[in-house]
């Protein structure tokens, strides 16, 4: 049957779904652990996904991506971050540069770089936050300065993700740092790694491991002023708020996948293990755990669906988006951390997965907008949809 909105074709999708399923419990699960306590990039992996057609997911048919629905894509991140988040964070944020690309970018760039980005053999990433500057993203420093058919990058930036193994990241400078209001000034630039892109550190981190997060400097850093995203100085800040909604239903789908897989885990662990006679899931403290863990999911879940579905229809869905990434994080951090208790002692073992699961979570709550100033975004959204 063809999706009326998307036009694509529903047995189609279910299938890739379930064959993104058995190929991340076959080769994502075995080695997830190993990959995460050894800090080390899953290369093998990222070959997989680039068979997989991954790295096009979102991207649309005609530049040689999969065209994939946020609903669809939705379920696909769910699935793998039920067995292992970090490498969705290898796709995602390229992802969130390609959407870019598609929706802002001149023609020459969509041709340019997104079939490339589709087939992976460049892949980005989002460089946005600064040392000083996370939230508030209009507080950055990094400036390029005009200087003929370049502009010239000084600046840094920290926590880019994707910025060591990727090869180029889409870059949020000030163009015209005097400007006011402040955002005006603002530019995006699709930065391809030359002389004076300096990936200064790989940071080490509690979880969201495997995957590489970075401190990049810029010195002197020469970029074609023809990779301006859209050949427009100044609406870097709008073409980045325009990717938030695409970006915060991905970040629902990670912790929407984080909170099922613990409950997985837990589910099983809770009859096997017994106390006092009998299998831990028969005492009524447990079940009240399991139960508050799956309305989570489940509630989660819901969410991501309707945000995704408003958007894919192309109606305004900041408040979905918004809700349903609260739903997803939070549903996430809460899944874990009483999946840790259901685990007792053993929680605290790396011979365990669930530890994993724990480290990763809270990141979900922090990026793409942090769940305190979501809250804000959704009270402002609903007082003003309910005027009196
Ligand atoms: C593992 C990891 C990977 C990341 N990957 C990337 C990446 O690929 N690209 C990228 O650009 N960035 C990335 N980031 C950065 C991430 O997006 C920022 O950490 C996030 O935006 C928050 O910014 P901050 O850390 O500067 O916190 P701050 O903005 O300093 O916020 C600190 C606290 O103040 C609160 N706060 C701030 N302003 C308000 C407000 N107006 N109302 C209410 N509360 C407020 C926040 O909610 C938070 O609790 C990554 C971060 C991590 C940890």
């Amino acid at each position: 049957m063809t999706d009326t909105t998307t036009g694509r074709n529903s047995a189609d999708d279910r299938a890739l779904v379930d064959a993104i399923e058995v190929w991340a419990e076959k080769e994502l699960r075995p080695v997830a652990r190993k990959f995460d306590l050894a800090d080390e990039y899953p290369e093998d992996v990222v070959e997989q996904m680039k068979e997989l057609g991954l790295f096009g997911a979102t991207i649309g048919e005609a530049y040689g991506g999969l065209g994939l629905s946020a609903g669809v894509y939705a379920q696909i991140v769910t699935k793998i971050s039920s067995i292992w988040m970090a490498p969705c964070g290898i796709f995602n944020s390229h992802l969130i540069m390609a959407s870019a690309i598609e929706r802002n970018g001149t023609e020459a760039q969509k041709r340019e770089f997104l079939p490339r980005m589709a087939s992976g053999e460049f892949r980005g990433s989002l460089g946005l936050t600064e040392p000083n500057a996370g939230s508030d993203l209009q507080a950055i420093r990094t400036v390029a300065r005009r200087e003929g058919d370049h502009y010239v990058v000084n600046g840094s930036k920290t926590w880019i993700t994707n910025s060591l193994h990727g090869h180029g990241t889409l870059l949020l400078v000030k163009t015209d740092p005097q400007a006011e209001p402040r955002h005006k000034g603002m530019s995006l630039l699709i930065a391809e790694k030359g002389p004076g892109f300096i990936v200064a550190g790989k940071l080490k981190k509690l979880g969201y491991r495997s995957i590489d997060s970075c401190e990049l400097s810029f010195q002197d850093f020469r970029v074609p002023a023809d990779r301006l995203l859209g050949g427009i100085e100044g609406k870097g800040f709008v073409q980045t708020a325009g990717g938030l909604e695409l970006g915060r239903i991905n970040v629902a789908a990670r912790g929407a996948g984080i909170a099922e897989g613990a409950l997985q885990l837990a589910l099983r662990y809770s009859q096997e293990r017994s106390a006092f006679g009998k299998p831990i899931c028969q005492h009524q403290a447990v079940q009240l755990k399991l139960a508050d863990m799956v309305t989570q999911v489940e509630s989660a879940k819901r969410l991501i669906e309707q945000a995704a579905r408003k958007y894919d229809a192309g109606e305004r869905c900041d408040l979905e988006a918004a809700m349903a990434k609260l739903a997803g994080s939070e549903a996430g951090a809460y899944c874990a951390q009483e999946a840790m208790r259901i685990f007792g002692g053993y929680s605290y073992s790396v011979e365990y997965e669930i530890e994993r699961y724990y480290r990763d979570c809270m990141l979900m709550c922090i990026g793409e907008g942090s769940n305190e100033i979501l809250r804000t975004v959704i009270a402002k959204q609903l007082i003003d949809r309910h005027r009196i």
